[in-house]
């Protein structure tokens, strides 16, 4: 049986410069660990061709399919705020572009398939585990209706990586609308080669934003219009407690998709300070610090594109300015009309935005679990009865405070209880990829082959937002001894 792409590659047809052209390195044994099915048929691809031998051999990159044309694609980024001039795939190949069923492009791209120009020290490989977080977290993450990157299959090469100790190999083939990042206009920016910004940002613009094309002031609109999907994206972040941990401008996307599921975590106890990733030493990239870093990110987007913007440089920057000063209002206003619905609201009223403020606090000095609060009050605006969630409260008293404020602006309101929580349910989930369920997951496959923890859990959280009582333990946070305290860079 022949696997058949469909690809109509557009990025390999940019100019040299713009990437690396390389093969993936074949594998010893692959093994299709994951495909999933419902992606691959929406790509226009058949699951039943990749679940074959040569299927799981092209997603280990044993075999390179027809119509592919391999690269690793050319970028730059901040990382801690430190520039580094060159970054770029040092262990992705994208294979190349399909157009799927709904019309929209999208990337085939090989995650851990072998070195690159571009893996300087690395060894272009991916330990199983991090394709395992990778997958379950992304997968989860579009259940939860938060743009994102996709997770095609996950494969192990029958070979192994070294980190530390010795871990089975794995590749994940991930599937984006692009890996066009803010990095990646940096990469040409840097070099000063104006032409090449101006390629890419048309690239982009005809790719991600084809409504500006043909605009008066085309690279302005891009540029607002980047800024304004970024401000959605952080506030479905900050709205379900996820916590991207590594927003260096190469892992921000200008298509507005989460990218790079590396040391993320959702957390469990609501701390605005929490901080899970390993190398994060002084909280940069810690939950309630994220917009601030989107709007950083955001600003040296900006910086890249201001040759475009025309030959008045003063000018230029103003308008920069302007557009960059969008980004609070507007992640403000995404982030407040959630945190309404979260409650339970259908209005907007004067109050809310500090009501909301309260229960954070009151949540913050509990460290009350963030899923199980908002899920439970979701419950209480049903029944009228909040002592199911007030249970997540050690020392209610300010909890028992909170409670009638919040009633009673409910009741200003025409929508019976029923309605409310039914509105409620649908923001509110059951159900996110804890950590220590990962974990979990990762050890059984790692130590023992066994993936049914992997695909219970990834199942569980295909319907984030139903009860699903028989996987109602899912919903539980860790017990003390369970806690994950750290998350490492997915390496
Ligand atoms: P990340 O931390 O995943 O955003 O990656 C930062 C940079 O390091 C990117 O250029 C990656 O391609 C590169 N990189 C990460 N892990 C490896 C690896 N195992 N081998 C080669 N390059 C890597
Ligand atoms: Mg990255
Ligand atoms: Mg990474």
């Amino acid at each position: 049986m022949t696997v058949h792409f469909p690809f109509q590659n557009s990025y390999a047809a940019l100019p040299d410069n713009f990437f690396a052209r390389v093969a993936p390195t074949p594998v010893a044994a692959p093994r299709l660990i994951k495909l999933n099915r419902p992606l691959a048929a929406e790509l226009g691809l058949d699951p039943a061709e990749l679940e074959t031998p040569e299927g799981a051999e092209i997603l280990a990159g044993k075999s390179v399919p027809e119509g592919a044309e391999p690269i690793a694609m050319a970028y730059a980024g901040h990382q801690f705020g430190h520039f580094v001039p060159q970054l770029g795939d040092g262990r992705a190949i994208l294979l190349g572009e399909v157009v799927d069923r709904n019309g929209v492009r999208r990337d085939i791209q090989l995650k851990g398939s072998g070195p690159t120009p571009f893996s300087r020290r690395g060894d272009g490989r991916a330990a199983l585990g991090p394709v395992l977080r990778e997958y379950v977290v992304s997968e989860a993450m579009a259940a939860l209706g938060i743009p994102t990157t996709r997770s095609l299959a996950a494969v192990v090469t029958g070979e192994q990586v070294y980190r530390g100790t010795a871990l089975p190999g794995a590749v994940l083939t991930r599937v984006a609308t692009s890996h066009i990042r803010v990095g990646t206009f940096q990469y040409f920016a840097a070099r000063q080669d104006t032409d090449a910004v101006r390629q890419l940002a048309d690239h982009v613009i005809s790719r991600h934003y084809p409504d500006l094309a043909g605009t008066e002031r085309p690279y302005h609109a891009l540029l607002d219009a980047v800024i304004a999907r970024q401000a959605t994206l952080i506030a479905s972040w900050l709205l379900i407690g996820f916590i991207h941990g590594v927003m260096n401008t190469d892992n921000s996307s200008v298509s507005g998709e989460t990218i790079d599921y590396g040391p993320c975590a959702f957390m469990d106890g609501y701390d605005p300070k929490q901080v899970f990733s390993s190398i994060d030493e002084f909280g940069r990239y810690a939950f309630a610090n994220q917009p601030r870093i989107a709007m950083w990110n955001l600003t040296r987007f900006a910086e890249c594109l201001l040759p475009l913007f025309g030959d008045d440089k003063d000018q230029a920057v103003k308008q920069a300015e302007a557009a960059l000063d969008g980004f609070a209002a507007q992640f403000t206003a995404a982030h407040q009309a959630g945190l309404r619905r979260k409650l339970g609201l259908f209005t907007e009223r004067d109050g809310d935005q500090p009501l909301a403020q309260a229960l954070f606090d009151v949540m913050a000095a509990a460290k009350a679990d963030f899923t199980l609060t908002f899920r439970g009050l979701s419950e209480a605006a049903g029944s009228g009865d909040a002592s199911e969630v007030r249970a997540l409260f050690e020392e209610p008293t300010d909890f028992d405070e909170w409670v009638p404020r919040w009633q009673q602006r409910l009741a200003e309101e025409p929508q019976t209880p029923a309605e409310r929580r039914a509105a409620m349910r649908k923001v509110n989930p059951a159900f996110i990829p804890r950590n220590h369920r990962i974990e979990a997951v990762i050890t059984a496959a790692v130590e023992n082959d066994d993936y049914k923890p992997f695909e219970e859990l990834h199942a569980v959280l295909a319907n984030p937002y139903d009860d699903q009582p028989e996987f109602a333990a899912y919903a539980e946070p860790p017990q003390p001894d369970e806690r994950v305290l750290q998350t490492f860079c997915g390496t």
